[in-house]
């Protein structure tokens, strides 16, 4: 696929994400998913001071021109951005038309705890949560020990917040396997528990091969699972920082897309450039596909996943059904 040059220039969205027609309103997350339309999604972390801060609005800002179905905010590993994810959540609730998600894990945290979060979530007006476990305390790799009074694993997460009432509950996947699971298999049954337990969609982790989605979803389906699973997408803009993201989460970086910017390594612009074309193509293998959306890791930058959704824009029949 070849690759124009960036512009400001967006096309308006169509039959992607919102339809847009819904900005100034704030459609039910559920509603959104439930009705036939392809999502399209941005995450972003809570930011750590002003100048950070700057920058995600400034991003926010942006993506916010292209009628997202929602974003999302993480919450730190261990829990260490509780406070900063439901102020920042909630202020994107009260400054923009976008409809947001509160990822929540099980980290450190007893029931009671975790209840107050969620009570938290609900009085900021916040109705979408990302149920997660949280990786272990000690990093990836390192056994995973709940709180004595805490949750094991998500679904429980999910059924806490389904009892709770009130909330549209999305879930994690994991294209490439999760790097505790014994097999896809497992991670298939896990999904489909989830979706039991009263999960409406799950985002996956990023991955390179459009394969690993079609795979996670016919097993998924196999096991009982139809909700969707919307595929997680981190546009590549440096080779060293995603092999460290790739690394910490266990996902593999394929000597395909690797061998892709060999010889260009030093050129930051030409990296920028390929990383935008692997992801385009990604994404248009992705929706031709099926896929029922698309989720970009923005890393509280936007012009990537912008040039990214540039591409897609440009050819309508993939976004269209
Ligand atoms: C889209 C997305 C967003 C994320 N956001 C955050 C975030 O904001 N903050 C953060 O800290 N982390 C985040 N993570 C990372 C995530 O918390 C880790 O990957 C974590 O290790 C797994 O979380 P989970 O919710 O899938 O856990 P679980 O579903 O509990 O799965 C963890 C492991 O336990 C196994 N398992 C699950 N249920 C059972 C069961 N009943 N019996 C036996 N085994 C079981 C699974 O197969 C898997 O191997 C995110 C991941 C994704 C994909």
């Amino acid at each position: 696929m070849s690759h124009t040059e960036p512009t400001d220039a967006y096309p308006e969205p169509m039959a992607f994400g919102r339809r847009g027609g819904a900005v100034g309103r704030r459609p039910s997350l559920t509603r959104l998913l439930g009705d036939g339309s392809r999502s399209v999604s941005f995450e972003f972390f809570p930011p750590k001071d002003a100048d950070a801060e700057d920058v995600l609005w400034g991003a926010l800002f942006q993506l916010e021109e292209l009628d997202p179905s929602f974003v999302s905010i993480t919450y730190g590993a261990g829990g260490t951005t509780r406070d900063r994810t439901v102020d920042i959540t909630s202020s994107i609730q009260r400054r923009t038309t976008l409809t947001t998600i509160a990822h929540l894990t099980c980290v450190g945290s007893s029931r009671d705890e975790l209840h107050d979060v969620i009570d938290e979530y609900a009085a900021a007006g916040i109705e979408n949560v990302l149920a997660l476990r949280g990786d272990p305390a000690g990093g990836l790799g390192t056994a995973w020990v709940a709180h004595a009074d805490g949750l094991n694993h998500a679904v429980e997460l999910v059924e806490l917040l389904r009892e709770r009432g009130g909330f549209c509950v999305g879930v994690a996947a994991f294209p490439n396997g999760h790097p505790e699971s014994t097999s896809l298999d497992q991670d298939a049954r896990v999904l489909a528990d989830k979706q039991r337990a009263g999960a409406e969609f799950a985002i996956t982790q990023f991955f390179f091969r459009s394969a690993d989605w079609f795979r996670l979803r016919d097993r998924a389906a196999a096991a009982g699972c139809d909700m969707p699973i919307i595929p997680g997408i981190m546009p590549l803009t440096s080779v060293t920082q995603i092999e460290r993201f790739a690394r910490l989460s266990g996902v593999e970086f394929p000597a395909e897309v690797a061998a892709r910017f060999e010889g260009i390594e030093d050129d930051p612009v030409a990296v920028r450039e390929r990383g935008v074309e692997i992801a385009t193509e990604l994404c248009a293998e992705l929706l031709e596909g099926g896929a029922p959306g698309l989720h970009f890791y923005t890393l509280n930058r936007s012009t990537a996943t912008r040039e990214v959704y540039r591409n897609l824009m440009s050819n309508p029949h993939l976004i269209r059904h």
